[in-house]
């Protein structure tokens, strides 16, 4: 390849970081200095709140992914917290969908003094979507597929929508990434990730990032993580990128095995229903069009039963992780609604499918569900 800006999402990915002068470390070691020498006119990045190269490395990856500025913050929420901050400026409203992570929800409600009034949406009535956009100056908090529920928003169509309003959406893409979905080329201002999942895969770091093709709203999103102190440390930043590095190849087999798995969990006859954008008819074209590499590493499924039904079938599993999160190597599932404020059917397990041959799930969940409770 002579170009390398004409390289595939997925080489620029392995390549990220890597330094290639006479004598370089090709892994750029992560910068574990909370200061740089300096002197003079300062820059940003002489304290490290301000900035750190193995940061910089990060933001290069992320932003290649979408075409866009990434900043990279310690936590999704943290990314949250300053997009909503952000967004909201001079706003009324910030419309949120009903379905969605419920800690959007809660941070939203929490930010409501400092900014906008949160609203909940649903993402897929558009009609109700075009008044509430038409009532008052808003944000539009998309979020697709959603966690925990999987249901797929028609991004071209809310991009629309939010256009025609002149309000700027923000799409929550953790569940898929930036490799299996483009929210930025779809009408979004901004696209969000919990670092913490599916791209850095290893279920060993929390962070954040947005990404924006907006020079304003970068600036204002570095400006408050540089004021707000909500940084990522080098360490992390060093990890994300080396998971980076195999986000391609791990996606495409946790979607692969996910949809067997959805597949497979709808033929039980304890299982009620099943979570699954590979597998809903009635979003599925939206799907194939926006996500066409794959559908993503989660899915969730509601057992004929009760709470303690599912923490029964949660703690019966002998390969899979009883652990919260999602998008890790390992494959985890846990009750959504055992955490409070979520609002997921009692009954709802959300399976995260890591790298595992498909063949040693399907028996463990065969053996996890065959048990009495
Ligand atoms: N967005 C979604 C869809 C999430 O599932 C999460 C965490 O579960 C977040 C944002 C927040 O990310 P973090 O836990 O890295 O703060």
């Amino acid at each position: 390849m002579t170009d390398p800006a004409a390289a595939s999402a997925d080489s620029v990915l392995v390549h990220a970081g890597s330094l290639r002068q006479l004598g370089d470390p090709v892994t750029q070691p992560p910068v574990l200095a909370s200061i740089v020498a300096s002197w003079g006119e300062p820059r940003p990045e002489d304290y490290g709140r301000g900035g750190n190269p193995s940061w910089a490395a990060l933001e290069q990856a992320l932003g290649a992914i979408e075409g866009a500025e990434a900043v990279v913050f310690g936590s999704g929420q943290a990314a949250s917290m300053a997009s909503m901050l952000s967004l909201a400026s001079g706003r009324d409203r910030i419309l949120l969908p009903r379905d969605g992570y419920y800690n959007a929800r809660v941070l939203a409600e929490k930010l409501r003094p400092h900014g906008a009034e949160p609203v909940l949406v649903d993402l897929s009535d558009h009609v109700e979507l075009a008044r509430r956009l038409g009532e008052a100056r808003s944000v539009l908090w998309a979020e697709t597929p959603t966690n925990p529920l999987l249901r797929v928003a028609d991004l071209a169509a809310l991009g629309s929508l939010a256009a025609a309003a002149d309000a700027p959406m923000m799409v929550d893409n953790t569940v898929a990434t930036g490799l299996l979905q483009r929210p930025l080329d779809l009408g979004a201002t901004a696209s969000l990730c919990s670092l913490t999942k599916t791209a850095s895969g290893h279920s060993d770091l929390i962070m954040g990032a947005v990404m924006t093709r907006d020079p304003a709203l970068a600036a204002e999103l570095r400006s408050w993580r540089t004021l707000g102190g909500g940084i990522a440390g080098p360490m992390e930043s060093w990890l994300a990128l080396r998971g980076l590095k195999t986000l391609a190849l791990r996606i495409e087999r946790q979607s692969a095995s996910a949809l067997t798995l959805a597949e497979h969990l709808a033929a039980i006859p304890r299982v009620r229903a099943v979570h699954y954008p590979g597998l809903n008819q009635q979003t599925l074209a939206v799907a194939k069009a926006q996500m066409p590499r794959g559908f993503g590493p989660l899915l969730s499924f509601e057992l004929d039963g009760t709470a303690a039904d599912a923490d029964a079938v949660v703690a019966a599993a002998a390969l899979i992780t009883p652990a919260t999160s999602f998008g890790g190597v390992e494959s985890s599932w846990e009750r959504r609604g055992r955490w409070p404020g979520e609002t997921a059917p009692d009954s709802l397990i959300r399976l995260s499918v890591g790298i595992e041959p498909v063949a040693d799930l399907v028996a463990d969940l065969d053996q996890a569900l065959a048990r009495p409770s």
